[in-house]
């Protein structure tokens, strides 16, 4: 996991890998944040709110809503799901993306209410309900949209993570937030949840526990409430028919798979680990409670108070009952870098890498292990990691990019390879949609590269999809595409 929770005046643990991304997106993401400013709740903390990037976690949100995807028609393998934490929410722009507050998940109780309100986000989606563009203007978001569009298109462009690292941001929420759903929309996308669960053999039951569970969210005002129920308005005549509707459904009895449920724990163990105060996971999985799941939320807890030796003590009792846990693995090679520990670090990571070859985070998490020894036979494996995780990205958004680009222009740098470290600058740049310096990059990494190289014609095509001056052009034509 690549926590962000860290608070900025803590040491070195703040600069994780998602840290970093939000960082780099500093610029665009400001546009949003003076536009949040209206929707503030006692319940939001959006100024600790950041995105959080894990395999794991991903692996298993994907497993538990994909079902529900495919019955609304939609492709899997097309939906992102971003997290960002510290927020009790839930969103989706359109059914390609959804943003997933932690707070929700870990409100939940089980597998079937997160499924519901994930299906019940689909029925929005499916309805078009945030494509409210007309209200968005009138409300001065329009600014936003255009940052937003901007990040969709480079996405689109297979160049990664700007829309990942905008959309997932709490300012989002926020601009979500302020304009809310009718009532009548509400009840379209709770009809839609219902059809989605029925036609994948699942129980609307946790949709209608959990808006029952939250009901005296209704009491409160609006400024007082979780943003997800502002957002949602919910009312006991909508909870009253929403449950008669999912009693009558076949499936109305059917239970979540024990696996899932299981995994659905750790999920939350992670997630409480990571983003609470190591004192709340303390609290919540006591000493002598010997599950697996209390013990990596014990061994993340430990991490989180800079208690490295038992944070590694810990992890290797896991490690001696789970050899081929992959997350154990990076879990221990986060630590011992954060430790600084940096060669100790790579090999943990190489583990998590042979046992996952196919997570391009887990492959980011080795190069930068690599990286950080400022050893130039090093920073040559790095770039391959890094090129290989970068490609296995390519059509994902989930905000890994930006920051595979920014190591790879570090190890192409520690070679005096200027070149290649100014393209993969143009790309990082690129990829979170800052195009005025994606040119500026691409263009000095053209003065370097080979002409007509593969490398050299992907600067150029930066260049040129970054809205180029006349005078970039002409550049361009002096010295050939
Ligand atoms: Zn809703």
């Amino acid at each position: 996991m690549s926590p962000s929770a860290a608070k900025p005046d803590l040491p070195r643990r703040a600069l994780s890998l998602s840290r970093r991304l939000v960082h780099g997106t500093a610029s665009l993401v400001a546009a949003g944040v003076m536009l949040a400013a209206p929707v503030a709740s006692v319940h939001a903390q959006g100024d600790q709110s950041t995105n959080i990037l894990d395999t794991e976690i991903n692996e298993i949100l994907h497993e538990e809503c994909d079902p529900a995807f495919i019955a609304a028609g939609l492709n899997p393998k097309d939906v992102t799901i971003l997290l960002v934490t510290h927020e009790f929410n839930a969103a989706t722009v359109n059914n390609q993306v959804f943003i997933l507050g932690t707070d929700l998940i870990e409100k939940t109780d089980n597998p079937n209410q997160l499924i519901g309100v994930m299906a019940h986000e689909t029925g929005h989606a499916a309805g078009y309900h945030a494509a409210r563009r007309g209200e968005m203007m009138k409300a001065g978001l329009a600014p936003f949209l255009l940052t937003l569009g901007l990040g969709i298109l480079a996405a689109a462009a297979g160049a990664g993570s700007a829309a990942g690292a905008l959309l997932g941001s709490s300012s989002y929420f926020g601009t979500l937030g302020a304009l809310g759903y009718s009532r009548e929309q509400e009840a379209r996308a709770d009809q839609a949840a219902i059809t989605y669960l029925e036609k994948s053999g699942q129980s609307a039951k946790g949709l209608v526990d959990f808006f029952n569970e939250w009901r005296f969210e209704e009491v409160f005002s609006e400024s007082r409430r979780y943003r997800f129920f502002t957002d949602h308005p919910i009312s006991g005549d909508r909870i009253d028919l929403l449950r008669r509707r999912a009693e009558e459904q076949p499936h109305y009895n059917a239970v979540d798979d024990p696996d899932l449920v299981s995994k659905h724990e750790i999920m939350k163990a992670k997630l409480i680990g990571f983003t609470e105060p190591p004192q709340t996971a303390f609290f919540k999985y006591k000493d002598d409670d010997h599950s697996f799941i209390a013990r990596y939320a014990r061994a993340i807890a430990y991490y989180r108070e800079t208690e490295t030796d038992k944070a590694l003590t810990a992890i290797d009792s896991l490690l001696a009952d789970y050899p081929n846990n992959p997350y154990i693995w990076e879990l221990k090679g986060q630590v011992l870098f954060e430790a600084a520990r940096t060669k100790e670090a790579e090999a943990a990571h190489q583990h998590s890498v042979d046992l996952k070859p196919e997570a391009p985070l887990l492959h980011i998490n080795l190069a930068q292990a690599m990286v950080a020894q400022n050893d130039p036979k090093k920073a040559d494996a790095a770039i391959v990691e890094l090129r290989h995780a970068v490609a296995l990205d390519r059509d994902d958004l989930d905000g890994g990019n930006s920051f595979a680009y920014r190591l790879l222009a570090e190890a192409y740098d520690s070679k005096g390879d200027q070149g290649h470290a100014r393209l993969a600058t143009a790309e990082e740049r690129y990829a979170v949609g800052d195009m005025v310096q994606a040119r500026i990059f691409a263009m000095r990494a053209r003065e370097f590269l080979p002409q007509n190289s593969p490398d050299y014609r992907r600067a150029t095509d930066i260049v040129l999809t970054s809205s180029p001056t006349d005078d970039d052009l002409q550049r361009l034509g002096q010295r050939g595409g």
